[in-house]
């Protein structure tokens, strides 16, 4: 049995990311997107940065392309709640550029702390961007999606974006392919690790909606 962090903690990370201006992507922000989720998720996903509807919302996936992960999740017995979503950099590159490599190093270790406060069993990278700054040495996402990288004691499964499936049929095939073996990790962590138990002065999800809002 793990004990989850506390909510706080999360928030604290995510107050600095709303007052980071370590890169220039903070000058066309309209507010940047830390992330959302339980403290308790014990699996997190990773994708490359917020778009317009995200940098509006203060929400990652928000979008299409979050509607598509909601199903993901969904077609292996989660929901939108169980998992804690983020991305490679926390404010939207102006025009969806794709995030330049300064951008990148600049919230990596925003990505980092987040992941060594959360501890989750099995980390979602999705798309490229993702997959260069979490497994640099790896040979890419068409090759490689779908299986597991055990690092850190910690199992990473690389898998296409979903804003790449949103329409092409066969990548939405292998996208929910790749989900099913991803409910088999998971369910091979939880056998080896136990429930994760939140502490006693944890707030609930509600409390953190309040707190995030508030906090915005
Ligand atoms: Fe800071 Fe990351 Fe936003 Fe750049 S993208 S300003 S490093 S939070």
């Amino acid at each position: 049995m793990q004990v989850a962090p506390t909510t706080e903690e999360l928030l604290e990370i995510h107050g600095r990311i709303r007052a980071c201006v370590a890169c220039r992507l903070h000058v066309t922000r309209t507010q940047a997107v830390p992330g959302y989720g339980p403290v308790e998720a014990r699996i997190m996903a990773v994708g490359e940065a917020p778009g317009e509807k995200e940098d509006r919302q203060g929400r990652p996936f928000v979008g299409a392309a979050g509607t598509l992960l909601t199903e993901l999740v969904e077609s292996i017995g989660l929901t939108r709640r169980d998992i804690y979503i983020t991305n490679t950099v926390r404010c939207r590159p102006p025009g969806n550029r794709d995030p330049q490599p300064d951008e990148v190093e600049a919230c990596s270790h925003f990505l980092d702390e987040t992941i060594a406060l959360l501890r989750p069993d099995v980390i979602l990278i999705l798309g490229r961007h993702a997959l260069q700054r979490l497994l640099p040495e790896s040979a890419g996402i068409t090759r490689f999606h779908g299986q597991r990288v055990v690092r850190d004691d910690r199992v990473y499964v690389p898998l296409y974006h979903p804003a790449a499936a949103l329409y092409n049929g066969s990548l939405r095939e292998t996208l929910f392919a790749d989900m099913q073996r991803v409910r088999g990790y998971l369910d091979e962590a939880e056998a080896v690790r136990g429930p994760r138990v939140r502490p006693e002065h944890a707030v609930s999800q509600r409390e953190h909606d309040q707190l995030s809002l508030f906090a915005l």
